[in-house]
């Protein structure tokens, strides 16, 4: 920890950039900008500026997989920082030199070198960590959790029939032999173990405890509701009642327009159902998490088999799950086989309640094997006039308006095609029009001069904020629908 410490010092005080170097974006340029050409006066504290960032962002990158306890990659990262610091160090400076660009120079090696140490000393204290076995990082996991995670490993421990090789460092190894079941080749061992400090993460980070969004505050939707109601709501309520043929669907999703509500809706599902709600985006798993995913996704079906019922929420879901190309990179395919491995876990347990909640306005760009395994698929599509009139009045409730129930009618008509957040944005806009009426007032004029909203603004805020979805985008989905849609 105090070595960690002592690194992020050194980070944020070289963050302090040396503006008389020109900085540009980092390193590569640098690095490549050699090419063969010969180290010349004004090029070598470039360089070594060039080297220098580039260390500096794998040894960031160390330290921060090491605070997460992710040992082999906290290795790997200091590794290149090392190899790039040798590079640097073995670079000559030229015979000629000036002595302004002596000094930076000289600045450059003497924190390279200052770093080159405490990296070796970080990998000498690693290497011996992982070097004698996984006892330290990868214990069974130690969390809130944990005893229940625990009980469900030895769960598999009992019922594996399934001969699976046996990592170093044992108790860690609860193989789930619905894995090796369902996954074409075997399991990575290192994949296997819990890691205590993913399953924290996922505890703090991703379990949702405080949603905000009420089943009412949603407009509208009632088929979806309804489905949300059957396969999640009810089913962690009654466990009883939904067993054999009233087994609920385990995968949905929810796809439509942008803004309509699906976010919202899983919010709400949240909130009303009393599941585990992991809240899981796809930025969560594709930055912070930078070669971590698929250990996360593994962890988090874990942990959420350990608290259920538990409702996976995966918003954005195509820009993790999206067909697989040929130029798609090695870690998102990795990232994918595991979430359908452990997926396919939890269906093939009877007595699991687990439900993966996919949202996307790309339909389209879902495998095909994750949208097999979203049974049910639900289409949140753009308000009719019914659900923008609720949606109106819901809104305006908060706020002084003369429109008669007419003037409101006439806004639901002349509004077709607005997706609930363009709605939102509308009453937001008409809302400030009062406002921007006040001039010089506004700083002294009593809350409740401010004239009320009227018909008119809401006229004028219509040339301003126009429906956001082009109808061949619409029409794409609405073919989807009725391809591959449950309703
Ligand atoms: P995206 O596909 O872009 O993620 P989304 O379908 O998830 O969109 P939400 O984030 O749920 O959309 O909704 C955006 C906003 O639009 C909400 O915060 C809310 O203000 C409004 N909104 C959309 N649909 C409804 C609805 N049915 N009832 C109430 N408000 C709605
Ligand atoms: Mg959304």
């Amino acid at each position: 920890r105090g070595i960690i410490d002592s690194f992020s010092s050194i980070l944020n005080e070289e963050s302090k950039h040396d503006p008389s170097v020109s900085s540009s974006s980092t390193s590569s340029g640098s690095m490549n900008g050699i090419d063969g050409v010969p180290v010349t006066n004004e090029r070598i504290a470039y360089k070594l500026k060039g080297y220098f960032d580039l260390a500096k962002e794998e040894i960031a990158k160390g330290v921060r997989a090491e605070e997460w306890g992710l040992h082999d990659d906290a290795l790997l990262h200091y590794r290149n920082a090392q190899r790039i610091m040798n590079e640097a160090s073995s670079t000559p400076s030229p015979s000629y030199i000036s002595s302004s660009e002596k000094e930076k120079v000289r600045s450059y090696r003497e924190k390279i070198s200052n770093w080159q140490n405490q990296v070796s000393e970080r990998l000498q204290a690693l290497g011996k960590r992982t070097g004698v076995g996984v006892s330290e990082n990868k214990r069974t996991v130690a969390s809130p959790s944990s005893a229940s995670v625990s009980s469900t490993a030895s769960r598999y421990r009992k019922t594996s029939s399934q001969k699976t090789p046996v990592p170093r460092g044992g108790i860690a190894t609860a193989k789930n032999p619905k894995d090796a079941a369902a996954s074409p080749k075997p399991v990575k061992e290192s994949g296997n173990v819990y890691d205590d400090k993913l399953v924290e993460m996922i505890n703090t980070t991703i379990v949702d405890r405080s949603p905000s969004v009420k089943w009412d505050d949603v407009a509208g939707l009632d088929g979806a509701k309804q489905a949300l109601l059957e396969m999640v709501i009810l089913p962690a309520k009654r466990r009883d009642l939904f067993t054999g043929l009233r087994r609920p669907a385990r995968g949905l999703l929810l796809f439509g327009p942008p803004g309509n509500g699906k976010t919202m809706l899983a919010k709400a599902v949240a909130s009303e159902s009393q599941a585990t709600f992991f809240n899981v985006s796809a930025s969560s798993l594709t930055s912070k998490w930078v070669g971590e995913a698929e250990k996360l996704v593994k962890t988090l079906f874990q942990v959420a088999i350990s608290r259920q019922p538990s409702v996976i929420f995966m918003d954005e879901i195509d820009s993790i799950m999206s067909t697989r190309s040929i130029s798609e990179n090695e870690a998102s395919r990795r990232l994918k086989s595991e979430f359908l491995i452990q997926f396919d876990g939890v269906t093939s347990n009877p007595d699991d309640l687990v439900i993966v909640i996919g949202a996307t306005n790309k339909p389209q760009e879902l495998d095909d094997a994750v949208l097999r395994r979203l049974v049910k698929r639900i289409y949140v599509p753009l308000p009719d006039s019914n659900v923008r009139k609720l949606l109106f009045k819901t809104k305006l409730k908060c706020q002084p308006h003369s429109l008669s129930d007419g003037d409101i009618d006439k806004i639901v008509k002349e509004t077709e095609g607005y997706s609930g957040s363009d709605l939102q944005a509308l009453c937001e806009e008409a809302a400030m029009m009062p406002i921007r009426e006040l001039g010089a007032d506004i700083l002294t004029i009593q809350a409740n001069k401010v004239r009320p909203l009227r018909y008119d603004d809401f006229r004028k805020s219509m040339a301003v904020i126009r429906p956001s979805l082009s109808k061949s985008k619409w029409e794409e989905l609405e073919r989807w629908n009725s391809e591959f849609g449950s309703n």
